[in-house]
């Protein structure tokens, strides 16, 4: 068991690649303090390093785990529920891969079990979290939830919703603190019956733009 936990810290699930040594990576924060300006041994940066590399463990402790595994057992007891299953408003961190900058968002995510089969409600909130703490773009994090879930439950359809704000967009460049990107993914039912989209969009609070229109941003 001691072994699996180790070999999951040391290898990325995302690319199968072994981390660098600890070493290796504070020498590359200390050589980021330099490149910003300071002194990487001057008292108040002397812990920095060390910190930093407790952070990205937590930030990028999706490349320790596996979507599979996460997900490899569904619940087959619904009780007969056939109807939609919403959950909205899971808050998650992310980074963007361009900037390695913070992305702050919410998912909603829906799905229409098909053969009873559903999942816990914190499993759904783990898997955005598991693939939230990766460098992504918005819009791969999307697809990626989606995926999963749809391979996992084999459901009639799958619908993920992401509003976010990325710090990246806030901080620099365009320096735009208050836009908020919207992405999402329709599949099966979701994607095919624009009153289950509706439906959907309503429960998360993002309805009342009609089916149409509904269906063009997120068809
Ligand atoms: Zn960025």
């Amino acid at each position: 068991m001691n072994k699996m936990v180790k070999k999951s810290e040391m290898v990325s699930f995302a690319t199968g690649l072994t981390r660098p040594s600890r070493d290796e990576a504070e020498a590359a924060v200390r050589t980021l303090i330099r490149w910003a300006g300071d002194d990487p041994d001057r008292e108040g940066l002397a812990g920095t390093p060390d910190r930093v590399l407790r952070a990205y463990a937590e930030w990028f402790g999706g490349y320790g785990e596996d979507p599979a595994a996460l997900l490899g057992r569904t619940f087959g007891e619904s009780g007969g529920y056939e109807g939609m299953v919403v959950l909205r408003d899971i808050r998650f961190v992310s980074h963007c891969e361009h900037h390695m900058a913070p992305v702050f968002g919410r998912a909603h995510l829906g799905y229409l079990p098909r053969g009873g089969r559903v999942v816990g409600t914190s499993k759904l909130a783990r898997l955005v979290g598991l693939y939230a703490r990766r460098l992504q773009i918005q819009e791969r994090l999307t697809a990626q939830i989606a995926d999963a879930l749809d391979t996992a439950l084999r459901p009639e359809g799958v619908a993920v919703v992401l509003e976010a704000s990325h710090a990246c967009m806030a901080t620099r460049g365009v320096r735009e603190p208050g836009a908020r990107m919207v992405t999402g993914r329709m599949l099966g039912a979701f994607r095919d019956r624009p009153g289950t989209r509706a439906e959907f969009l309503a429960a998360v609070g993002l309805g009342g733009r009609g089916d149409a229109a509904a269906g063009n941003v997120f068809g």
